[in-house]
């Protein structure tokens, strides 16, 4: 599917076909986007909603018509609720500021999970100590899945924020972010959703899901670094005063007051990456071209496969193993360190990810010093699989024998 547009497939790494199973860390980009980035700064590279002259005009006319593509993706009432940001992390550090401001006050609560990303951790954490506020966790049942029991009892008058990963980046587990909206809402908490790593691989709407906000990366959706977006219902963006001050976020500024200007622009202090944006939009048209339920289902069949296969492999502990999962599997061999699987693969060509994939917490909880973890994406094959059982064979040989 697709492979054909992906250039750097055919690179070659210690003498060998690469076989790129890290995409949960970044995908790859198909010549379509990167000729997208040449065509922008070729075309109509200028700063944008300031100028009256006419490259000004085109880039800012592209930058919107990609905030109304990234409204549509997500099913975004309103192109106004799509925030340009630089990535996840800047999302979630930007609405844990802006809502710690606006809603958290000493005693109250924020949930998140066991299984999130350090991303979706550390800036609550700082948030409530700033607001003496206190940080509670969504524990895990025997199945690593989450205690939805547990959660719902978590619950109370003081809960202001739920904030938890649709997909679980070591895990692949596609949490029901539908009944922990639901339950939330039922307590008068918001909820934010980390779909990091869900956006590229199963369909979000945000209207479906109820959330209050979203956070995502474009560089995991087969698009540009740097750029990423917070989706927020516009009640919400209205209320909260923006993490940062600067350009553009204006309307108007005296030394003795300054007023912000209108949505989603009040959170976008600075230029703003309007090649980035133009071009991300490009990487969502390459995706829609491709479809994502054709993808969703390439993808749900190869982690199938690859289980399959995985356990062939004596020694194999599959986590969360026969779990609904959007296109991550963590796995160990025995007491193989993880590391010395993922470097043993390496050199035979195979890229995966190896150690705590910016979760300590949930590692903790597994008990180990870290996992191996592949992740596909639509370019990935089952030729990917089998090279890599092949290499795995070889690596536990090695280290066997060492
Ligand atoms: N959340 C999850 C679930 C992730 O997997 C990642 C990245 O791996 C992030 C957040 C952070 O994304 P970024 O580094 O693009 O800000």
């Amino acid at each position: 599917m697709k492979r054909d547009d992906f250039d750097i497939l055919k690179e070659k790494v210690y003498g060998r076909e690469l076989v790129y199973l890290d995409n949960a860390a970044t995908t790859q980009k198909p010549r379509q986007v990167i000729d997208a980035m040449v065509y922008a700064y070729t075309h109509f590279n200028s700063n944008i909603h300031r100028g009256v002259h006419h490259l000004s005009q085109v880039a800012t006319m592209k930058h919107e018509e990609a905030r109304q593509r990234v409204a549509d993706f997500i099913n975004a009432r309103s192109k106004d609720e799509i925030v340009f940001t630089k990535g996840t992390t800047d999302s979630l550090n930007m609405l844990a500021f802006s809502a710690g401001e606006l809603l958290v006050k000493e005693g109250d609560e924020i949930v998140v999970s066991a299984m999130e990303h350090h991303s979706n951790i550390v800036p609550w954490q700082m948030m409530c100590e700033r607001k003496g506020a206190k940080l509670r966790v969504i524990p895990l049942r025997e199945d690593l899945t989450l205690d939805m029991a547990a959660y719902k009892e978590m619950l109370n008058e003081k809960t202001r924020l739920v904030s938890v990963a649709q997909v679980s980046n070591v895990l692949g587990i596609v949490n029901p972010v539908e009944e922990i909206v639901r339950a939330a809402h039922e307590r008068g908490a918001l909820v934010a959703i980390d779909a990091a790593q869900s956006a590229a691989h199963i369909r979000i709407d945000v209207q479906e899901t109820d959330c209050d906000f979203m956070a995502f990366s474009a560089h995991k959706m087969y698009g540009p670094t740097g750029l990423g977006v917070l989706y927020g219902k516009r009640e919400w963006l209205e209320k909260l005063p923006p993490a940062e001050g600067g350009g553009e976020m204006i309307e108007h500024v005296s030394f003795e007051k300054t007023t912000y200007n209108t949505l989603p622009y009040k959170f976008e202090a600075g230029t703003p990456d309007f090649i980035g944006s133009y071009v991300f939009g490009k990487a969502l048209e390459y995706i829609e071209n491709a479809g994502r339920d054709e993808i969703e289902a390439h993808e749900q069949e190869l982690t199938a496969y690859a289980e399959e296969r995985l356990r062939e492999i004596a020694g194999m502990k599959i986590y969360a193993e026969g779990q609904r999962k959007a296109g991550v599997i963590s796995f160990n061999i025995g007491d193989i360190h993880p590391y010395d699987t993922g470097m043993l693969l390496d050199r035979q060509g195979v890229a995966v990810r190896t150690g705590h994939h910016c979760a300590e917490p949930l590692i903790t909880h597994l008990g180990v010093p870290g996992t191996v973890r592949l992740s596909v994406a639509l370019y990935n094959n089952k030729e990917d699989i089998d090279k890599l059982i092949e290499a795995l064979k070889r690596a536990v040989q090695i280290i066997q024998s060492a």
